[in-house]
């Protein structure tokens, strides 16, 4: 380990019911492969919601980013590699690993910030394959970006397979930040036609100032509006929210052989017809879990190009200590991400 490292930290801990108290805990120390990080920031995420409501034994924080400040027996990452710590420790063998998609890794060791300790914390010990380099020149917030806002987005796009060039419309369910994101993904990518439907007045204005056209899902019947801009229907659609509601206008308003991809989380069946939706219009329903590591020098590229730019996502910063706050205001919905920074 090295000297400058203390040996104890700040680290939030979810109690349950909203709340979180700080707590001082012993800086781990890297087991073998592993890297100790010092925390630059972790940004708030939906995924946050069953740790902040009832509590959670690890520190969670799964969108984090930082720099390498020791490294454990056999990590060879050179210490000060700023980064973005890529939430699944995959196994780099399993059927999804070897299909280059490590996000949906059948045998992943842990998952940071769900499984094992994450990074609302001064420092995390992570598998050294789990932190991902940005440029030198590079400002650490663009790492914590280039997780789920990015990288998720990105996937997502790129499993639809559908070319960029041959996407005239699309449409996303749900502006918040992975719709933020995903609106940036795709004018980055070239695409300027994108409908963003939501209900939360705060989102639309987000969604409308990122290049996208707001569609207020409380006004009037949202499938028709859209095929009234678009008679074919989108060439691809995001679905961001998990709700039923959004799920059904997703399948409707979708063109005939084209893809509702989805990456918004629900407990709940999405509904879809044999006959009318999928053999009919022979409409596609694709899931999309997180980004393969392979994927990130491509998204990186695209930052460093200044096609994309993630920033606006970033709507508040704020210190640990004030993470119980940030998170009420997150789930106001009056946000993008809330970075906290340890
Ligand atoms: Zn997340
Ligand atoms: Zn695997």
């Amino acid at each position: 380990m090295s000297t400058a490292v203390p040996t104890t930290m700040r680290a939030g801990r979810f109690l349950g019911g909203g709340r979180i108290a700080l707590e001082s805990r012993q800086v781990p120390a890297p087991g073998p492969g592993e890297v100790l990080v010092r925390v630059h920031a972790c940004a708030t995420c939906g995924s946050d919601r069953p740790a902040w409501e009832h509590g959670s034994s690890i520190t969670p924080g799964h969108e984090g980013s930082g720099t390498v400040v020791a490294c454990g027996p056999g990590a060879t990452l050179p210490i000060g590699t700023r980064g973005a710590i890529y939430l699944v420790a995959y196994c780099d063998a399993c059927r999804m690993c070897r299909r280059g998609e490590t996000g949906a890794c059948l045998r992943k060791e842990r998952m940071i910030g769900f499984t094992h300790d994450g990074a609302y914390a001064e420092y995390v010990a992570v598998p050294e394959r789990c932190v991902l380099p940005i440029d030198p020149e590079m400002d650490l917030d663009n790492a914590n970006m280039l997780l789920d806002v990015l990288g998720t987005t990105f996937h997502a796009i790129r499993r639809s397979r559908v070319a960029p060039d041959q996407i005239f419309a699309a449409c996303i369910m749900g502006a918040g930040p992975i719709g933020q994101g995903a609106i940036i993904a795709l004018r980055g990518l070239g695409v300027s036609n994108i409908y963003a439907v939501d209900i939360n007045p705060f989102r639309l204005e987000m969604a409308t100032k990122l290049g996208a056209l707001a569609i207020d899902g409380r006004e009037g019947n949202v499938v028709q509006r859209i095929r009234a801009a678009v008679p074919d229907g989108p060439d691809l659609v995001l679905e961001a929210t998990g709700n039923q509601v959004a799920q059904r206008q997703a399948i409707d308003m979708v063109a005939a052989d084209a893809p509702v991809v989805v990456v918004g989380h629900s407990p709940n069946p999405f509904e879809v017809r044999s006959s009318v939706d999928l053999i009919a219009q022979e409409k596609l329903l694709i899931g999309s879990e997180y980004f393969g590591v392979a994927e990130y020098p491509d998204n990186l590229a695209m930052l460093r190009m200044g096609h994309v730019d993630p920033m606006p996502v970033i709507t508040h910063r704020m210190p640990l200590d004030q993470i119980e706050e940030a998170f009420k205001l997150f789930w106001s919905g009056a946000t993008g991400k809330v970075l906290i920074y340890p």
